[in-house]
């Protein structure tokens, strides 16, 4: 090794009157998470310039980084139903097949739920993004929103490395919290009463799965003894990708106010929480936990807190019927899972045939023709949101944010040709594509 290195320096000052960095981009999305990430690629495969932007400085959002651990809502209902959302979910899927143990379908009772690998997923987000030629920026938390009449002009973003501004023809607000039009001065609603609680996911490694509680053990146990534990949920569930000895527990509920104190306490007493729970499974289910260790925690997990007000509101008496709107971009069987008490959810099951949809309309902000939202800051009830917000139908709202906003172009969300939407869309809203082979679907029908 040579001992010749570089002793330079230089005096640097800050340039007061220097200007913000610029870009600009055909489509820039806000929110890097699953419904984000789906937008920004198809908006890419659609040929154009995308600028994808995240307050992390990771891509992911929660799917990634809150270890969520699980796809819901990707299949029909049944225990190896048909796939709801394809285009980009199949090629996530695809990939994270061909990767070791990244992967594995549980075919419950109600519906197939997909397990992933956190660490994987991260990196089929962040290859697929590069691959695809995205501009990305990371670490960059929404400052300011310019409107020129009834579009975004530009959006002003500050960063550790110093402020930057972006200007683009159509915009997706993917920030879960409704960010882009908050900022933007649009109406956006929020609940009226209860808020919904966010969890605080943490990993647990060297467990042993074959002690493993089911759902309802745990539920009896954590209402039999919680207080012992000052456990505040009284009802949970882990997620284990067999073989692998670890498990994302999802067993604490943690609120998520929109204010900044009061977030980073809660961020605070979400670990806390957490803490408590690991401290009962290594007691009360030794067999399991005993010689378990938190691996990781998540950072943490949000719900519901903000979100647009569209030109439709998606209703739970929508869901419950099954309405098929003109407009619909995506579909879904999934429970209502609304988490609106602290000790436990509301959780209420559909039948096998039942297929609910989201229309256009809940991502289409009313005052303004550039901007459409997608994932868990879409017009719903709260009750309605609950359902839909699961990553299945985020993808397929992702691919619509994009396909909505090529259509456009320079004119408005709110006229674009629906007959060719509704074209680029069918597969999520029509298709019934099982990805089961014939074998194995007929061993289910034989087994049942
Ligand atoms: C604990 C928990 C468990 C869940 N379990 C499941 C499950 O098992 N299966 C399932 O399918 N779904 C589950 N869900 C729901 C699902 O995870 C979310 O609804 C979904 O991930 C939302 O994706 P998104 O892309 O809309 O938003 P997010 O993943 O929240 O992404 C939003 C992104 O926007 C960025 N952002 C926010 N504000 C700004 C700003 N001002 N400036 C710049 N960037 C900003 C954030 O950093 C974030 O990365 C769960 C949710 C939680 C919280």
């Amino acid at each position: 090794m040579s001992d010749a290195f570089s002793t330079g320096t230089r005096i640097v000052r800050k340039d007061a009157a220097a200007a913000a960095d610029r870009l600009s981009a055909d489509i820039c999305i806000v929110g890097a998470g699953i419904s984000g990430v789906t937008a920004a690629l198809e908006a890419a495969k659609l040929g154009r310039k995308v600028i994808l932007v995240d307050s992390q400085p990771a891509l992911g959002g929660q799917a990634v980084n809150s270890i969520i651990a699980t796809f819901c809502g990707l299949f029909s209902n049944g225990t190896h139903g048909y796939q709801f959302t394809h285009g980009i979910a199949d090629d996530m899927l695809d990939w994270l097949q061909r990767q070791d143990q990244a992967v594995y379908y549980r075919h419950g009772p109600n519906t197939t739920v997909v397990y992933y690998d956190e660490v994987a997923l991260g990196r089929w987000v962040e290859e697929s993004i590069l691959a695809a030629g995205i501009t990305v920026v990371l670490g960059a938390i929404l400052d300011t929103v310019e409107m020129e009449g009834r579009r975004i002009r530009s959006a002003a973003f500050m960063t550790r490395y110093g402020r930057i501004e972006v200007e683009a023809t159509g915009w997706v607000d993917s920030s879960g919290d409704a960010a882009l039009a908050w900022e933007a001065g649009l109406e956006c609603r929020e609940p009226d009463r209860n808020g919904v609680f966010g969890t605080q996911m943490v990993v647990l490694e060297n467990i042993n799965e074959a002690a493993q509680p089911t759902r309802d053990q745990l539920a009896a146990r954590m209402k039999e003894v919680g207080d012992t534990y000052g456990l505040r949920r009284r009802e949970g569930l882990g997620f284990t990708i067999p073989g692998r000895g670890i498990a994302a527990m999802n067993m604490t509920h943690v609120e998520t106010p929109l204010e900044p104190v009061a977030a980073s306490a809660a961020a605070l007493d979400g670990k806390d929480q957490a803490m408590r729970v690991v401290d009962f499974l290594r007691k009360e289910f030794a067999d399991c936990f005993g010689q378990s260790r938190v691996r990781s925690f998540g950072l943490p997990g949000i719900r519901q807190t903000r979100w647009i007000k569209g030109t439709h509101h998606l209703t739970v008496e929508e869901i419950r019927a099954g309405t098929r709107f003109e407009d619909s971009i995506g579909r879904t069987a999934w429970p209502i899972e609304l988490h609106d008490h602290g000790d436990g959810h509301h959780w209420i099951l559909f039948d096998k045939d039942h297929v609910h949809y989201i229309p256009l309309g809940s991502l289409t902000p009313e005052g303004c023709d550039n901007l459409v939202a997608a994932g868990r800051c879409i017009d719903a009830d709260s009750a309605a949101l609950s359902s839909v917000r699961v990553m299945g139908p985020c993808m397929a709202m992702g691919m619509a944010a994009a396909h909505a906003l090529d259509l456009a172009g320079t004119g408005s969300v709110h006229q674009i040709d629906m007959s060719e939407m509704r074209r680029r869309v069918a597969d999520n809203v029509e298709r019934e594509h099982y990805r089961w082979d014939e074998a194995e679907l007929a061993s289910v029908v034989t087994a049942s």
